[in-house]
């Protein structure tokens, strides 16, 4: 066999399967018995009749349903095609996913949008009511709550004009099927209006069942067809498709009806309304899928809002959680600081305490180096005095004594004397604990009494030479003074020990230069300096070359200087033995002439 051959026989053998499968179909179509189940196989018997003459290869089986009974079946499968009012319809498409396929029209006009419509109708004799409002406080007969063209239509009218039937006002009265009874209850005065279905009172007037003339339509409006309506006009009747079932098999029912005929009433199939003016209606009325606008007591609002209340309450939990974290983290961490703060402060105080007591320790111990040759040198003035006083007391008992020999010697004794108070004013000053203070100096009378003191306390030490100088107003520096002279007397001490090493006595060398916004001290010796090696030490605290030094002296005076905002550094001189040891000071701001008459100096 070839392979067109085979193509074709595979083909034929599925068509043939589906044709089968096609012939075995059942079409279920339900149908809304509004009228009970009889009414609705004599209304609808019809419709599946020319369905089935129209699909052959079809069972259609015609069901009967009330409005619960085919949500019911719907939502089982049981159904492909069902046929109910607009109002249902529009409930079923919300709740099942129901899709029309066809729009009936017929009686009230052949616009599918506006098929259905309802009439108010009154006695023509009651006079007193001519409009809908006229109905306030009245009875209005209708044939049930759920009939969309039965009762709904005529309610949102009366609720748009500010009419509440759902409260009493009018008071509706349910006759129940058929909407004959609401015919009969009009025209026996038990109500004073009814609510038809339109072109209902049109067919009972034909058939002779109410006398024309004897029920008038209450605010009859222009309408497109032949009947007379009250209401708005809406959507007709839906044929709409299970959102299970085969859209060709919906293609073929929607062909068939589009092709059948008006039936004995005048009805017929065409394409699909928009239903949206239906939807606006039940919203309106707050019925069908819009009831749960209706719903506002706690139960329903928890029923349709549940999940975002207990989403928003997770939310907030899970917020007030990390907040109560962030809260207890910020508070550990900020104790945490707070006791770290603490300890630094007292770190600090204690390292001050300590800097300050060792400060004190070294002017103390440079004190005590030169301990010895003070104890000599104010031997000195001290036996001068006591020679003059001796001689006086000699001449005066010979008798020898002239005034002007008495003035000199007293003279003597006196600069003597004042002499000796000055280097112990400089020691004790030097001596004394403090409390470190900012005073604006200048430089050169700091060398210079730093000298002064050095020489009052060893006279044999090395001249000190102020060589270089700046203008005054640019010496001046804001510091404690008598930390700068312990510095400068430090380092007077090493020059004149470093020179004693070699024996030499060159004069100690002092210069003052500018160094941008410092003003700079160079203090240069002629000893034997310091190789590479021990230079790079020379700060270190306790690094001595001397047998009884205490290696204290650079280091402190290090801190004195950066504690001022200085540098100090050890040089190699351009040319020549020795060391030059150079510190710098920050000039004071405002440049103003230097206190005079300092106690310490
Ligand atoms: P100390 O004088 O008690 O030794 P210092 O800290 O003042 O302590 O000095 C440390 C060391 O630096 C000294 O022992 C010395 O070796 C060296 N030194 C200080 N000044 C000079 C200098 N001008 N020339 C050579 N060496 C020096």
């Amino acid at each position: 066999m070839t392979f067109p051959s085979l193509r074709h026989s595979f083909c034929a053998v599925l068509l043939s399967l589906f044709a089968g499968l096609a012939a075995a179909g059942e079409v279920r179509l339900g149908v809304l018995a509004w009228l009970g189940s009889e009414e609705a196989e004599v209304q609808w018997a019809p419709l599946a009749q020319a369905l089935q003459q129209r699909l052959p290869g079809q069972s259609i089986v015609l069901r009967h349903y009330d409005l619960a009974g085919m949500a019911a079946a719907l939502r089982a499968g049981e159904l492909e095609f069902a046929v109910t009012n607009p109002g249902h319809y529009v409930t079923l498409e919300a709740e099942t996913g129901l899709t029309r396929i066809a729009t009936q029209v017929g009686e009230t006009s052949q616009n599918p949008a506006h098929a259905v419509g309802s009439a108010v109708v009154v006695l023509d004799r009651r006079l007193d009511l001519q409009r809908l409002e006229d109905l306030r406080g009245g009875n209005l007969a209708a044939v049930a709550a759920d009939a969309f063209g039965g009762y709904q239509l005529a309610w949102a009218e009366l609720q748009r004009l500010g009419l509440a039937p759902e409260e009493g006002n009018p008071q509706p009265h349910f006759t129940g099927f058929p909407m004959s009874r609401v015919v009969d209850a009009v025209l026996a005065g038990e109500a004073d209006a009814g609510v038809l279905r339109a072109c209902l009172l049109e067919r009972l007037e034909q058939s002779g069942a109410v006398a024309p003339g004897r029920l008038r339509v209450l605010a009859q409006r222009p309408a497109d067809g032949p009947c007379r309506v009250t209401t708005r006009l809406y959507p007709g009747w839906a044929f709409a498709a299970a959102p299970a079932t085969d859209p060709a098999l919906s293609r073929q029912v929607l062909l068939a009806l589009l092709s059948m005929p008006p039936d004995a009433g005048g009805l017929s199939w065409t394409v699909p309304a928009d239903y949206h003016p239906v939807h606006e209606l039940l919203r309106q009325l707050r019925i069908g899928p819009y009831a749960f606008l209706r719903e506002t007591g706690w139960d329903s609002l928890w029923q349709r809002y549940w999940p975002w209340v207990a989403g928003l309450l997770m939310f907030l939990l899970a917020w007030g959680v990390y907040t109560l974290r962030v809260e207890h983290l910020v508070q550990r961490r900020t104790r945490e600081l707070s006791s770290a703060l603490a300890e630094r402060h007292r770190l600090e105080a204690q390292v001050h305490a300590g800097q300050q007591q060792m400060d004190h320790l070294s002017r103390l111990s440079i004190l005590g180096e030169l301990a010895g040759t003070l104890a000599h040198e104010l031997n000195q003035p001290l036996a001068t005095m006591g020679n003059y006083a001796r001689s006086l007391l000699r001449r005066q008992q010979s008798g020898t004594l002239a005034p002007e020999a008495l003035t000199q010697a007293a003279e003597e004794i006196a600069n003597e004397s004042e002499r000796a108070a000055g280097i112990l004013a400089g020691i004790r000053a030097m001596s004394r604990k403090r409390s470190r203070v900012r005073e604006v100096w200048d430089l050169a009378e700091l060398v210079q009494a730093a000298d002064r003191l050095l020489h009052g306390m060893a006279p044999r030490g090395p001249a000190i030479v102020l060589g270089e100088l700046p203008a005054a107003a640019e010496r001046q520096v804001e510091v404690d003074p008598l930390q700068i002279q312990q510095v400068l007397l430090n380092l007077f001490k090493n020059a004149w020990d470093a020179q004693q090493s070699l024996g030499c006595t060159t004069p100690i060398e002092v210069s003052l230069s500018l160094v941008g916004e410092r003003c700079g001290v160079a203090v240069r010796d002629h000893g034997p300096g310091l190789t590479p090696e021990l230079r790079a030490r020379l700060f270190e605290p306790f690094f001595t070359t001397k047998p009884d030094g205490l290696g204290l002296g650079l280091s402190i005076c290090k801190t004195i200087i950066e504690a001022h905002g200085g540098e100090l550094q050890a040089w190699v001189p351009p040319s020549g033995p020795g060391l030059i040891f150079h510190f710098t000071l920050p000039r004071a701001p405002l440049a103003v002439p230097a206190p005079t008459g300092s106690e310490s100096l």
